[in-house]
């Protein structure tokens, strides 16, 4: 069965991927603190929800006091003055943003790169290969997997494509 202690396990495994990728790339990324660009309104497998939740109740209690917005706009609740307030505890969608980015294109016939259009401006075509990109579907499809068994017990009443909104930890 899986548990909270799994996804922790693999969100620091891609902690650990990106502090690699911000070793070779950082000289090619404009990504820095006040840059919230990528920040937007995500939905997380509940898996990740439930562990986000217990760690912003332990790191950032007062976060949850907030009111739920009665709309959520397109950028993220949690961000407030250009600044994560549950950055400890963010998503892992949050913690690849900028790297360059690989996935199979929806055919599934091609590999796709994607990155932030404020980095990698002046690095040649060849310059990305397998091993310095961040494998976001290996990493997604484990996730998946991970969720699909969490839920069974956890959130029963959930299909393995059911997201949870973010914004819902203030609920
Ligand atoms: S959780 Fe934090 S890092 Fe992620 S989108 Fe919201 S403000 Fe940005």
């Amino acid at each position: 069965m899986a548990t909270l202690d799994n996804y922790k396990a693999l969100r620091d495994e891609i902690d650990a991927a990106t502090i690699q990728l911000w070793d070779e790339h950082q000289s090619n990324m404009a990504c820095k603190k006040g840059c919230d660009k990528c920040c937007l309104n995500f939905d997380v497998f509940p898996i990740e929800f439930d562990y986000i939740k217990q760690q912003v109740e332990a790191l950032y209690p007062d976060v949850l006091n907030d009111s739920a917005p009665a709309e959520a706009g397109e950028q993220c609740f949690f961000l407030k003055e250009h600044q994560c307030t549950i950055y400890k505890a963010r998503p892992i969608i949050c913690r690849t943003h900028g790297y360059p980015l690989l996935y199979m294109n929806e055919a599934g016939d091609q590999w796709e790169l994607s990155h932030c259009e404020l980095n990698f401006t002046s690095v040649d075509e060849d310059y990305f290969h397998e091993d310095n990109c961040y494998a976001q579907d290996t990493y997604n499809s484990r996730l998946f997997m991970m969720n699909k068994e969490y839920i069974k017990t956890a959130h029963p009443d959930k299909g393995e494509f059911d997201l949870i909104p973010l914004v819902e930890l203030l609920k």
